[in-house]
């Protein structure tokens, strides 16, 4: 099987007309100026040099609401990016758009381009947290497009957030059960950071909002997690992609953390294994999790395996090599 990357373009805040209290996409991608055709042009050719042949190549239009620029922009993009899938040297379109800028004649554009993927930013499916978040878009909005995405024939992929205004572990749980309802083939979760230059740290330092910390997103992602993973769907990110910028200041708090994913993943090992020593009355010795999962499973500075021999008042527990899928874990003695 050929290797896969994507080659990634950010459209930083292009034609947004909104203004989602979390988010300012300059600091967020670290990019600074609108993406023009000649701008995504050098970037692809930039990537595609260091990637060089033999990957299947994906470029990816991030950032912005990709689908609510004015129809001829997307076009002089998608057209650069469709002309590098001629030249046989890409094989895919991916882009990232807002739930209420879908409809026919934009999901017919897009096939016309090459696109295959449509990532979906739901962020909630509450309502109340989608207002108090400026999203200016509804869970409804988020049910339709996702059913005409799939109808049409795109991959899709939906974000969700954790931590807006008025979210709480409940409301970010019910958002994980509607999400996984849709069947998307993959989510991304971008537990939520205060980023400087934000209406949302506006809000943190007036002391309207309190802040979502990452031992705090940690515990609710754990939860959200195993919703997926039952649900047979990949969690393809989870936190936002550390850049400089962000680690140097511009994240001033909030979830943001570079090793977010693992820290979530280790303590959804955590819950499983206490249920399932709880179902055998509170007794193990040996804990069996896929080859590749163990240091996760046992945590770092062996945390999990500390707290659950404190909570049941175990010793010298093991960690081993099963044969589990992913993310299951199982107690062999
Ligand atoms: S719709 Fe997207 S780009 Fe626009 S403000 Fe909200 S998060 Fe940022």
């Amino acid at each position: 099987m050929p290797k896969k990357s994507i080659i990634p373009v950010f459209v930083p805040h292009l034609g947004c007309a909104h203004d989602c209290v979390f988010c300012n996409q300059r600091r967020i991608s670290g990019q600074t100026e609108p993406m023009s055709a000649r701008g995504a042009d050098e970037a692809i050719r930039r990537s595609l040099d260091k990637i060089g042949y033999g990957a299947e190549i994906e470029v990816a239009f991030y950032g912005g609401s990709f689908t609510a620029i004015p129809p001829e922009e997307q076009e002089a993009l998608l057209g650069v990016a469709a002309n590098f899938i001629s030249a046989g040297r890409v094989s895919s379109l991916r882009l990232s758009t807002r739930p209420d800028c879908i409809d026919a004649d934009t999901l017919d554009r897009l096939k016309r381009y090459g696109v295959g993927t449509i990532e979906l930013g739901s962020q909630s499916m509450c309502d109340d947290v989608l207002k108090k978040s400026g999203r200016g878009h509804t869970a409804e909005d988020t049910k339709k497009a996702a059913a005409l995405i799939k109808e049409r024939g795109f991959s899709l992929v939906l974000q969700m957030m954790t931590g807006l205004p008025g979210d709480t572990r409940e409301k970010a749980l019910f958002t994980a059960r509607e999400i996984a309802s849709l069947e998307p083939s993959g989510v991304r979760i971008y537990p939520t950071v205060l980023v400087r230059d934000t209406a949302l740290y506006e809000l943190w330092k007036s002391g309207k909002y309190k802040e979502h910390t990452v031992e705090e997103a940690v515990e609710w992602c754990a939860d959200i997690v195993t919703v997926f993973e039952d649900a047979g769907i990949p969690v393809i990110r989870l936190g936002l992609n550390p850049t400089e910028a962000l680690s140097e200041g511009d994240a001033a708090g909030g979830a943001y953390h570079p090793a977010l994913g693992e820290l979530v993943r280790s303590r959804s090992y955590l819950r499983r294994a206490e249920a399932e020593i709880e179902a055998r009355g509170g007794s193990a010795r040996t804990l069996g999790v896929e080859r590749s999962q163990i240091s996760m499973a046992v945590g770092q500075k062996k945390c999990n395996i500390l707290a659950l021999e404190k909570k049941f008042g175990l010793r010298g527990l093991k960690i081993i090599a099963a044969d589990v899928k992913r993310g299951e874990i199982e107690v062999t003695e």
